[in-house]
């Protein structure tokens, strides 16, 4: 199967969830290919990375899916439209910062550690609210969703992560007002997006799926 192929029959199976085309280590010629084959959406991981690419891009809404250090927002605010892996308060008030000064508003997504797992970003699931109280305060920035990577399990494995995922967005959802607007729910990878799409992710962010194995 052809990258145009594969980003046309998961496009066709989705329907309503949208689709973010994963483009990590991929080069600009095969997204261009997965861009024409209808992908309105590719996630990058690294700022410098897309950095290097982005002017063989053509137009399409770009998102950071990549956990971001301080000294790489004020790129990542020039770069993305939306930036899903926001996962601290400090970096949050980074963003809202660097787009202050560019006369930005920039959309992001809170990155929520489903897993509470020690090694891994997000805010954990008893942190999230709180973030969103603090968050309010930043006018620069605009909380459009929710993401997450749940523990490295079989999709099955992952169900109650995604459910439990549902449950607090179905919650922080009653926090919109103002400058919180969350409406997406981006979870489910290329090897459970069919799970999470079941658990109510309204986005799925794909990469092997499209691209094939990543050598990196
Ligand atoms: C790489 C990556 C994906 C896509 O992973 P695949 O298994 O290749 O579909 C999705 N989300 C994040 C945050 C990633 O880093």
């Amino acid at each position: 199967m052809t990258v145009e192929e594969n980003t046309k029959a998961i496009l066709e199976e989705l329907g309503e969830v949208k689709l973010v085309s994963v483009t990590k280590t991929i080069d600009t010629d095969r997204i261009n290919e997965s861009i024409k084959a209808g992908a309105t959406i590719i996630g990058e991981n690294r700022v410098q990375e897309f950095d290097e690419k982005c002017d063989c891009i053509p137009p399409c809404e770009k998102h950071l899916i990549g956990h971001l250090q301080t000294n790489k927002v004020k790129r990542a605010v020039e770069l993305f439209d939306v930036i899903q892996s926001v996962d601290s308060l400090k970096v949050a008030e980074e963003i809202d910062s660097r787009a202050e000064e560019i006369g930005k508003v920039q959309k992001v997504f809170l990155q929520v550690n489903i897993g509470n797992e020690p090694q891994k970003y997000g805010f954990g699931t008893d942190e999230i609210a709180q973030a969103i109280k603090d968050i309010q305060a930043l006018k620069n920035v605009h909380v459009k969703g929710l993401m997450c990577i749940p523990p490295f399990v079989s999709p099955e494995e992952a169900r109650p992560y995604f459910r439990n995922m549902k449950a607090i967005f179905d919650e922080m959802k009653q926090a919109n007002q103002g400058n919180i607007d969350i409406k997406e729910l981006s979870m489910g990878m290329s090897g459970d997006y069919k799970v999470a799409i079941e658990e109510g992710a309204t986005m799925v962010r794909i990469g092997s799926g499209i691209f094939g194995k990543r050598d990196y």
